[in-house]
């Protein structure tokens, strides 16, 4: 008995903060990444005005949102006031514009869910998603950079569960498994509860940023700067942080009748949000609610096999953070 509660409760968990911060290091992008990408957003801006003028181009993503490791892609948006021409039609166009100049692999994906053009700069090597007008990506990508400034154990443990969903393959969303993005929300709401929070709730308190797109308002804190201390009450390491999230969505998230929700910095029921049946291809087998487009399942690609595949991979992570001498390794094995 003795023996089993001191394995629940390891001691020697901050011996691994080292370890962990080194491979938070080792993934964050150097200085010269970041000056490339601002070099083919500059050389995509030159190109993209000569047609459409009044456009602008906007990074959003992982490039954007502070939560980008070394060689990523970069994703851009192109915000464009052509009400008269079809999505799919720009897409054509913008393609042909790009093919013209000195960019390699110009591809038009028209009828992807969301139409983009891909393409590869042969300077500096990036290669690049441009989307049409999806402003809502903008401005999320905007909260999650807002919340990485508020406390740098976000940006620590995201970068961490983002690299073992990558190692073990459930960040996979063509396999039903989950976002980037969602796992970033999840790191994000996990913060907020923990007590004392390491993270307010932006969208509760007074509204210093606020824009309306595709007729959703949104609407938070955004003078971040402010907040700079305000996880101070709670010394929560990070290795004491990566446990705590696999031990939650391994033992303690109630599946069945629950919603993560970062809008409201709180756990909502699945009957408040009448997620509680399958609608259409919607199972709502795992719920994290978008923070804009409430209606949003990100869970909503989750299906009954790859419930079963991300809640054991929870488990099995849960398990190496509380009992493997190694965890900073197997942690990461490729699956
Ligand atoms: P990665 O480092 O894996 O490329 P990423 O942050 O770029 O991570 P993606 O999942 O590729 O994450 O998503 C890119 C951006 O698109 C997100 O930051 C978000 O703004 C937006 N996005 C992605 N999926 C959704 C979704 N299901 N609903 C709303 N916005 C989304
Ligand atoms: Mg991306």
């Amino acid at each position: 008995r003795m023996y089993r509660r001191q394995m629940m409760c390891r001691r020697d968990i901050d011996v691994f903060n080292v370890p962990f911060l080194a491979i938070y290091g080792s993934l964050i992008p150097p200085e010269e990444e970041k000056l490339k990408q601002k070099k083919l957003v500059a050389l995509l801006e030159k190109l993209v005005s000569k047609e459409w003028p009044t456009a602008k181009l906007y990074l959003y993503g992982s490039c954007a949102n502070s939560f980008g490791v070394s060689k990523s892609d970069i994703d851009v948006c192109l915000a464009i006031e052509e009400a008269d021409m079809e999505k799919s039609k720009i897409i054509m166009k913008l393609a042909d514009i790009l093919q013209s100049d000195n960019l390699q692999n110009v591809q038009a994906l028209t009828r992807a869910r969301v139409p983009i053009v891909k393409l590869m700069d042969p300077v500096t090597g990036i290669s690049c998603d441009i989307c049409i007008n999806n402003l809502l990506a903008v401005v999320n990508t905007k909260l999650l950079r807002d919340y990485a400034h508020i406390d740098p154990r976000l940006r620590q443990l995201a970068f961490i569960i983002k690299h073992w969903a990558k190692s073990r393959r459930v960040n996979e969303t063509y396999h039903g498994t989950l976002s980037s993005y969602a796992y970033v929300l999840m790191c994000i709401h996990f913060l907020q509860m923990r007590r004392p929070a390491i993270l307010p709730c932006l969208q509760e308190m007074e509204t210093t940023y606020s824009v309306t797109v595709d007729d959703i308002h949104c609407a938070y804190f955004d003078q971040v700067e402010k907040l700079s201390d305000f996880g101070r009450h709670n010394k929560e390491s990070i290795a004491q942080l990566v446990r705590g999230f696999f031990h939650y969505w391994a033992y303690c998230h109630d599946y069945a009748n629950t919603v993560i929700s970062v809008r409201t910095g709180s756990i909502i029921s699945k009957r408040e949000k009448d997620w509680t049946r399958r609608i259409g291809n919607d199972r709502h087998l795992i719920c994290i609610e978008d923070p804009f487009e409430i209606s949003h399942d990100l869970g909503r690609v989750v299906d009954k096999h790859s419930i079963k595949v991300l809640r054991e991979e929870f488990e099995r992570a849960a398990e190496i953070m509380q009992n493997d001498p190694n965890p900073c390794i197997k942690l990461f094995e490729p699956y």
